[in-house]
């Protein structure tokens, strides 16, 4: 099928609940996608932040090709050397010592409220304006942004929200009833916003002296994205319990709640369950993707790539003044335009480049962690094409 075919059946068959770039994809990799028509792109959206360790990474590929010769599926009924061998991982590179394993990012979320509520015995989530947690009936109530709300009521009670970077707004906030501040250390889809110098560690000494837990939303910026293996390792501050997906199995899909010792014992047998989670595929495509990016230098290169790219971004920013920031940390980042930037990213797919457009005027580069400078500086190049148009 070609592209056209394939859009017109989607439009027949599927819930349009996507806007979709005109593109259907048929291979990938490292940090190029190729579409059915056969044309190549630098991928700087890698699936939304999942495709760390790039596409068709060779060791991720075999893991999944020989378990599931073995074993797909067996249900939480029974142990598999696979859960327990991924679950050891994720503690070593971790500053968390239990793991629960789901299927998405929001299924996290949602486990990780559960987690928090069973602990201190209480109801009462805080989190932040601009923020994005998923798309169940709980994690649009936890998102802090009206449109992924509208017409999706009545929501769950139970949470209030505040500005993020702001500390006494969460101090306001707390009362006797809350369990938990819940936080994206760097918010994603809200457009790249890191937190102010100090914040979270402030938000974690808040949080303990009222004995509220702090829950990481590290979904985005998890597995190498931000330079370190988790941002509360870039920004040194450890959270009562850190919540995964997108990058955990190198693309097929899984999702985790991590937890210290004390909380994660809070949830005992029949507490919480998923069919799917954790099943040996998922976890030996885990347990590949994590070896990857330690194995491979991949936290080095989100550092001094991020590093670059943003450099190079920032030069960008000073040539054009239709761009108003650029901002973020490791492979995470962000350029606010002045104009909304929806197509800015059709531009750059004319131009062989994936891009994402995200809180309505952020273009958002996070490609796989193993992109080259040489593609990042062609990805420049192209950037720098289309604003000469766009300012002319
Ligand atoms: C993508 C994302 C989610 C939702 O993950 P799904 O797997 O789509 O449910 C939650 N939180 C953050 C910070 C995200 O970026």
């Amino acid at each position: 099928m070609n592209t056209e075919e394939i859009i017109a059946l989607d439009k027949d068959y599927v819930m349009q609940t996507y806007g979709r770039q005109p593109l259907a994809l048929k291979e990938g990799k490292g940090a190029v996608v190729w579409d059915v028509e056969g044309n190549p792109y630098i991928d700087c959206v890698a699936g939304i932040a999942v495709n760390n360790v790039g596409h068709a990474h060779p060791r991720v590929v075999e893991a999944i090709c020989q378990q599931a010769q073995k074993l797909i599926h067996t249900s939480n009924l029974y142990y598999t050397e696979k859960q327990v061998r991924l679950a050891k991982l994720l503690v070593e590179v971790s500053p968390h010592q239990k793991a629960f394993f789901c299927n998405s990012g929001a299924e996290a979320n949602e486990g990780a409220i559960k987690l928090a509520r069973k602990y201190t015995g209480k109801g009462d989530i805080i989190a932040m304006e601009n923020s994005f947690h998923g798309r169940t009936i709980t994690t649009i109530t936890a998102t802090g942004q009206h449109k992924y709300k509208k017409g999706f009521g009545p929501l769950p009670p139970g949470f209030t929200h505040v500005p993020y970077g702001n500390l006494e707004a969460v101090a306001e906030a707390i009362t006797e009833k809350t369990a938990a501040v819940l936080v994206e250390p760097v918010q994603g889809e809200g457009g790249i916003i890191i937190p102010p110098e100090g914040y979270l560690d402030d938000l974690k000494k808040l949080c303990h002296e009222n004995d509220v837990l702090l829950i990481f939303d590290e979904v985005q910026t998890g597995f190498g994205r931000t330079g370190e293996m988790f941002a509360s390792q870039t920004f040194k501050v450890t959270p009562d319990i850190t919540t995964l997906a997108k990058a955990i199995a190198g693309g097929f899909p899984m999702g985790a709640i991590l937890a210290s010792e004390e909380v994660g014992n809070a949830f005992q047998p029949g507490d919480h369950a998923a069919t799917f989670g954790g099943g040996p595929l998922a976890c030996a495509a885990g347990i590949a993707s994590v070896e990857t990016i330690r194995q491979e230098g991949l936290l080095q290169k989100s550092r001094e790539n991020g590093l670059y790219f943003k450099n190079e971004l920032k030069e960008i920013f000073q040539a054009y003044g239709l761009v108003e920031d650029v901002r973020g940390v490791g492979l995470m980042l962000g350029m606010e335009m002045d104009m909304p930037c929806a197509h800015m990213v059709d531009d750059m797919r004319e131009q062989g480049v994936l891009v994402n457009c995200t809180a309505d005027n952020v273009l958002r580069f996070v490609p796989p962690l193993v992109i080259t400078q040489e593609q990042i500086n062609n990805v420049i190049d192209h950037l720098d094409e289309v604003l000469v148009r766009v300012s002319g």
